[in-house]
């Protein structure tokens, strides 16, 4: 394999987007991986291809070197290229000019061919998509997925910054679990085991009491033990947390957050006519008991259920529930040991879970404030509580009411693009089988 050719000073003035009739007669310098290249006799037609889309170069014999037009023809699809030329009005090219080259220079040279095109729509087999996945994040569906997660994920910023919340980041190498349910991954830390954090849970309630209003995006690990369609080893959590509060106002937030996430994903595909999502509605995200749901399964179907169960989700596509809506005041039975009990009803927390269809996206609740009840909780769930004497501290200095919740950006995402697997709402997938790449 030829040693790439080095960038030296040349440097890309023009993307394919700003390609313009108006540049004609000036001098350009664009750069991306050659697509495409078709020579008909003295002439020699390449597509390159920028994170903006293609750009067409023309080498006509005795206008261009001889050595480029050479050396074009012969350009390996997927090298990596730099073009300087001449912008020429043309209407049939892409953004209506072409480039006359007067120099050429291959900056990679593709050694090899990927299993599929990037231009391809669709790869039936994820795994074969997965093992090359540089080149099938190049692939249409998936670059408008991430610059729309990139729209949302500044539009949800901006929503935090503009309502006084602070930006955390919270540890994720932890001495212990913090809630139960989902596996935990141990880690060597230093001569300790250590686990990787599930959730930034008790950090972001003690930063309540510094900062009252506080938000993170970062990742949560979970040992997942089964394979689907919607759980990741490794997700990105947006999670929220405020003092001087209950559920009620963080299901506001929440759908708030929701309403600028659409309409974040909608400016995007106007700005990109190649997306086409069908946003769900967030304007009136409509709130249902859990108990009114328990009600409508026992009344409406077949299904056994007991008061207390989770509701299943094929027992929510049986009622017909689609769109995005609120399950609120979950049995506490299940409840992770930090989620307050109901005060007119021990049986019920104030919890709650948005949902779409019957993907859960987010999961939140009024916290215990209260040291000794935390204590009691952790002791009934089986919890060693000395682990968290640091944690039980923080509640003896004024601990305030307070309120949160994690929203799942992988299946915000899918939400909001309709998108059926959580992987392709992932840059680099892990899950049971997949470490790699
Ligand atoms: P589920 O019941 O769907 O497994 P959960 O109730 O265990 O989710 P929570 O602990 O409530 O999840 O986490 C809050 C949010 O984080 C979830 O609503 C979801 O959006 C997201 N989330 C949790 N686990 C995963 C995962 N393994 N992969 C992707 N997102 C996840
Ligand atoms: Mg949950």
């Amino acid at each position: 394999m030829e040693p790439p050719e080095g960038l030296g000073d040349i440097r890309r003035t023009h993307l394919s987007s700003d390609m313009d009739p108006a540049l004609d007669g000036e001098e350009v310098v664009v750069m991306g991986w050659v697509a495409a290249v078709r020579s008909h006799g003295n002439i020699t037609f390449a597509t390159i291809r920028d994170r903006t889309g293609p750009v067409q170069i023309v080498a006509k014999k005795g206008v261009c070197d001889d050595d480029l037009r050479t050396i074009l023809t012969k350009a390996k699809p997927h090298s990596s290229v730099a073009v300087r030329g001449r912008a020429s009005a043309s209407a049939r090219a892409p953004g209506g000019v072409e480039i006359i080259p007067n120099m050429l220079r291959v900056l990679s040279a593709a050694s090899r061919t990927p299993p599929f095109e990037p231009a391809t729509v669709t790869v039936p087999n994820i795994d074969t998509r997965l093992e090359v996945r540089c080149i099938d994040l190049r692939r249409e569906p998936l670059r408008h997925m991430f610059g729309a997660r990139t729209a949302v994920l500044r539009a949800v910023r901006e929503y935090f910054y503009g309502n006084g919340f602070t930006e955390i980041s919270t540890p994720k190498m932890i001495a212990s679990a913090t809630e139960g349910g989902s596996a935990l991954f141990p880690i060597f830390y230093y001569d300790k085991e250590a686990f990787l954090a599930q959730s930034p849970q008790l950090y972001k309630e003690q930063l309540t009491m510094s900062f009252e209003r506080v938000f993170e995006v970062s990742p949560i690990f979970r040992a997942e033990p089964s394979r689907t369609n919607r759980h990741l080893a490794e997700a990105i959590s947006i999670d929220m947390e405020e003092a001087f509060v209950d559920y009620n106002d963080i299901m506001d937030r929440t759908a708030e957050v929701v309403r600028r996430a659409a309409g974040a994903v909608g400016e995007y595909a106007e700005r990109n006519p190649g997306s086409k999502y069908d946003i769900p509605d967030t304007v009136d995200i409509p709130r249902y008991t859990y108990e009114e749901l328990a009600g409508r399964i026992h009344d409406e179907t077949d299904l056994h259920m007991e008061w207390g169960d989770d509701l299943h989700p094929s027992w929510l596509r049986r009622l017909g529930l689609d769109g995005m809506y609120f399950i609120t005041d979950w049995p506490m039975g299940p409840k992770p040991f930090y989620v307050k009990t109901k005060q007119d009803d021990p049986r019920v927390s104030e919890s709650f879970d948005l949902m779409w269809g019957d993907l859960e996206l987010s999961s939140g609740s009024t916290r215990m404030n209260d040291r000794d009840g935390l204590e009691r909780n952790m002791r009934n769930k089986g919890m060693k509580t000395a682990s968290f004497a640091h944690h039980l501290e923080a509640f003896e200095y004024g601990m305030p009411p307070h309120a949160g919740c994690g929203i799942g950006l992988e299946r915000l995402m899918m939400a909001m693009t309709g998108t059926g697997n959580i992987r392709d709402a992932t840059f680099y997938p892990r899950d049971v089988d997949r470490l790699t790449p």
